[in-house]
């Protein structure tokens, strides 16, 4: 991957807290693997709309899809689109709500976004989204052909990106330091649960091992990376 390989645009430039900005690609391709959804926004008729959605990474583009009926989707085709990555990392307590805030990493992707359109990339790029958690595509059910024809893929360079990352305890004022507040960190941490079998599941299919691995597994793989 090699986002901002040529480093920050104009329009990807960090301006405020520009001490916690990120531009390296592997930090970055870090934080997108980490990630669970993406937060997509389009400006389309009705106004601007930004709608969480699974995504997948390969090589230098980011993949999202949806049912070809979907208005953002069919707005997002050939228009430019931002993909935000969140990822909460704790709570930041401060002696002064001001200065309360959260530790974080994030992502903003910029760009144009275009319909793959050729099947074998499609399917690819379909695969790639849906393995982005955990490798389950080549275990289930290959899509029908109608499915298959239902989803819209759209792919968006990853090549106007930056991060954010916030990995520390409070920043108060002087004057706050020998007051009575208390300030830390509460930290926050999503883990997979055991796999519960689908109650209606017939016949004794076995679990795929991508799926029973996750259990126990922090959902945020690179936690600590950053030293949060
Ligand atoms: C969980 C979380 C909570 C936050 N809460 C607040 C809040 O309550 N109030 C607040 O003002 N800010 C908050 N922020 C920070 C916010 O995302 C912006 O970074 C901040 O508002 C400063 O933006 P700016 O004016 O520098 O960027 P802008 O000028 O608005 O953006 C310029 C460019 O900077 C880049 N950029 C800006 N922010 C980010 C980011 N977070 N990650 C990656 N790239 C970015 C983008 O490429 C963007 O196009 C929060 C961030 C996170 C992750």
């Amino acid at each position: 991957m090699t986002p901002s390989s040529n480093g920050p645009t104009k329009r990807t430039t960090v301006r405020r807290g520009k001490n916690r900005a990120v531009y390296d690609a592997d930090k970055v391709s870090d934080i997108l693997a980490a990630g669970v959804i993406a937060h997509v926004g389009v400006t389309t008729e009705e106004g601007p709309i930004v709608l969480p959605m699974a995504y997948g990474v390969h090589d230098d583009e980011i993949f999202i899809h949806g049912a070809v009926a979907n208005a953002m989707m069919k707005a997002g085709r050939s228009l430019d689109v931002c993909i935000t990555i969140t990822i909460v990392d704790g709570l930041v307590v401060a002696r002064t709500p001001f200065h309360n805030s959260m530790n974080y990493r994030s992502v903003v992707v910029r760009g144009v976004a275009t319909a793959i359109d050729e099947p074998a990339e499609k399917m690819t790029a379909l695969k790639v989204i849906n393995d982005h958690i955990a490798p389950i595509w080549d275990t289930a059910r290959a899509p029908s052909e109608s499915d298959f024809k239902k989803t819209l893929v759209l792919a968006v360079p990853l090549t106007e990106v930056s991060a954010k990352v916030r990995g520390e305890g409070p920043v108060d004022e002087e004057i706050d330091m020998d007051g009575p507040h208390w300030a830390g960190v509460v930290p926050l941490t999503s883990t997979w649960g055991t796999a519960i079998e689908d109650p209606n599941q017939r016949g004794n299919p076995e679990t795929p091992a991508a799926v029973t691995s996750l259990a126990g597994q922090d959902a945020h793989r690179t936690t600590g990376r950053f030293g949060v």
